[in-house]
């Protein structure tokens, strides 16, 4: 049985060699199964892809991919996927957040237990700012609400899957790729194992605050057209209103005479209907980007370097 393990890298000089060391030990441990360690060095900066070179020296069951530039983990994890072969394929963070002490059980869920997936969350966010929590859990919340993918909060993008699964997920070509998303949109049996939060074990996080909030929004565009609904709700509701108060000027009109006044009040709702065409405008146009993103038919990722003598299935048509 073959297990390819994907890891996106980006920066990540300092913390390989942590994460090597320990998936060593669990190499060891489940000495039944065939390793392989794909790192996809994201376009770091830093002397990764060194680091990798190394590893794949000592270790010929390191291999890696090497892109042109950064596309992102979303890409890395992509560019892993098509280029994986194993019966099994896991993807997991080069910072040890996915403790990779988890996998005999996860190996054991798929092989023994029957499942597609198993998958991890989380279930606490120790060490994590709390403004960050209080977001995080809020777009778990509106995203289950209006969409289809069953979203989990907590869940990492930490998974096992065996062949089918993956194919599955290769299936979806799409440029815009929300992983979180798609792991839910497959189905399959998965199962969920649950972990206390660790924190990266040396180097800095990725992600800042604003790149996650474009994540998420990216995320409700790639999976609901829920706020393009809201759009339309809007402006019906905005024309029950304008009707009514039509009337309500016509009736007073009538009776009372001298509409004239209510310039202030009158320059208050304008702005509120121009504020509001314009938001509507504005959701639009991001479904319109992102279509205009995804019928470009770009490739998600280019591989500028790799060990693997077999090319990637999907990524370069
Ligand atoms: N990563 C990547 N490309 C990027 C950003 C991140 O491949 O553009 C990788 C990174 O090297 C790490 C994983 O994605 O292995 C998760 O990133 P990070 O630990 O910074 O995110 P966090 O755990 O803080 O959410
Ligand atoms: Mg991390």
């Amino acid at each position: 049985m073959k297990l390819t393990s994907i890891i996106p890298c980006y920066n990540e000089e300092a913390a390989l060699h942590y994460f090597y060391e320990e998936m060593q030990k669990v190499m060891r441990q489940m000495a039944d199964v065939e390793f392989e360690l794909l790192f996809v060095n994201d376009g770091s900066k830093d002397r990764t892809l060194e680091v990798i070179k190394e590893l794949a020296e000592k270790d010929t069951r390191v291999k890696y991919i090497s892109f042109s530039r950064n596309f992102g983990k979303e890409a890395a994890i992509y560019a892993g996927l098509s280029y994986s072969d194993g019966d099994l394929t896991a993807i997991m963070d080069a910072d040890l957040q996915d403790p990779p002490s988890l996998l005999p059980d996860m190996y054991y869920a798929i092989v023994e237990e029957g499942y597609d997936s198993v998958a991890t969350r989380r279930v606490n966010r120790k060490g994590e700012p709390p403004i960050r929590s209080f977001f995080a859990r809020n777009f778990y919340r509106i995203m289950n609400r209006i969409s289809k993918a069953d979203i989990v909060d907590g869940a990492r993008d930490y998974r096992l899957m065996n062949r089918s699964f993956v194919n599955a997920l290769l299936e979806m070509g799409e440029y815009n790729r929300f992983s979180k998303g798609l792991f839910g949109w497959v189905g399959f049996e998965t199962k969920w194992l649950e972990f206390q939060n660790v924190e990266r074990v040396a180097g800095e996080t990725k992600w800042s605050f604003w790149k996650l909030f474009l994540y998420s929004i990216d995320g409700i565009v790639a999976f609901s057209t829920m706020p393009l609904s809201i759009a339309a709700f809007l402006g019906v509701m905005m024309c029950f209103i304008a009707a009514a108060a039509i009337v309500f000027i016509i009736v007073r009109q009538i009776l009372y005479g001298g509409s004239a006044f209510g310039w202030p009040s009158m320059v208050c709702i304008m702005m509120f209907l121009g504020g509001i065409q314009l938001l509507c405008i504005g959701i639009l146009g991001s479904y319109l980007a992102k279509t205009y993103l995804e019928v470009k038919k770009r490739p998600i990722y280019i591989c500028k370097e790799t060990n693997i003598e077999r090319s990637g299935t999907e990524s370069h048509e």
